[in-house]
């Protein structure tokens, strides 16, 4: 009876962990994890927020709609 081994053929190198993705890359898709209120200035960090997201100022109380443009670029709608 023939051993039935299977060589170690699972080759998974393609793994691209160290490649950060920029803003360009994601496009619209890019999420953010902060914003800086267009109100107050205050820099707010937030739950994972992408495109169409609102988001709420934590210091003047405000709340924004994000919009993240084709080139990963945010921008905050007032509400
Ligand atoms: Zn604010």
């Amino acid at each position: 009876m023939a051993p039935s081994n299977r060589g170690p053929s699972d080759d998974y190198s393609d793994q691209d962990d160290d490649e950060k993705k920029t803003g360009k890359d994601l496009g619209s898709k890019r999420k953010f994890d902060e914003f800086e209120c267009p109100a107050c200035s205050a820099n707010n960090p937030f739950d994972t927020f992408g495109n169409g997201d609102e988001v709420l100022c934590n210091w003047c109380g405000m709340d924004f709609r994000a919009v993240v443009d084709e080139d990963g670029k945010l921008r905050l709608k007032e509400l």
